[in-house]
């Protein structure tokens, strides 16, 4: 038997399978995304029952193994029950997780992600927060820690830092005027979306969701992000999909 590790991270994933073992997928602070078998999980009365659920949060210790580990054991810190009890918001914790699994890999530490997820659940239970918000501002980050993110500070055609009116997916970043006349897909945008994805992208994790926008704001974020997951993902992530109906 090989040597047991202990590893933090969160749930991404829990599938059964056979008559009562559970395959979840854990997103690692230390060995990125890892696949474990949780033997017996549904069993009643099994003390691995609450390690594989989605969402949680804690220490699992594991045996690793050629294709995948095996779930020992472990501690919960953090189920974010709150959470679990807004049906809305449990769809947007979803979508988080599936583009976690994502960008997850393994063998590659994912600290950033894992804090980016534990704030972005507490920011999907704060009353005073729109949950589309939240999505845009998460979506962004999520870009940012794994590398795929617009400039945003100067002008991706002549690196002046004034009067960037213009956003192009299709040149990565803002323009300012001159630049954008040669751009077919330069979209002008506000001084305050411009703002916002400044302070998206520079943020700290913990101020991250430390502002609201106003309506119009708002709109234009979203064609942005709108533009942004087009040219990023490429993954049809079926979360989403629960999102756009639910906002019909
Ligand atoms: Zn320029």
């Amino acid at each position: 038997m090989s040597e047991m590790v202990s590893l933090t991270g969160i749930v991404l994933s829990c599938i059964p399978v056979g008559e009562y073992d559970n395959r979840i997928v854990i997103l690692t602070k230390e060995r990125g995304k890892i696949c474990a078998f949780a033997k017996g999980a549904r069993k009643m009365h099994s003390h691995l029952m609450g390690l594989t659920r989605p969402f949680l949060m804690g220490r699992f210790d594991l045996y690793e193994g050629r294709e995948a580990y095996t779930l020992a054991g472990g501690e919960s810190r953090e189920y974010f029950e709150e959470l679990s009890k807004d049906l809305n918001a449990v769809y947007y914790g979803f979508y988080f997780l599936e583009i976690a699994d994502y960008y997850g890999r393994e063998g590659i530490e994912a600290k950033n992600m894992l804090n980016l997820l534990y704030v972005s659940f507490k920011a999907l239970t704060d009353e005073r927060l729109k949950k589309e918000l939240v999505k845009c501002v998460f979506e962004l980050k999520a870009m940012m820690i794994n590398g795929e993110y617009p400039e945003t500070f100067c002008c991706v055609g002549c690196k002046t830092k004034d009067e960037l009116r213009y956003f192009s997916v299709s040149r990565g970043g803002v323009l300012c005027e001159t630049c954008a006349k040669s751009v077919h897909d330069a979209a002008m945008i506000s001084s305050d979306v411009l703002y916002t994805l400044q302070y998206v992208i520079s943020a700290k994790l913990e101020s991250l969701y430390s502002f609201t926008l106003d309506d119009a704001t708002m709109q234009g974020f979203e064609n942005i992000m709108k533009l942004l997951r087009k040219t990023n993902f490429d993954k049809h992530f079926k979360s989403l999909d629960v999102l756009e109906i639910m906002k019909i």
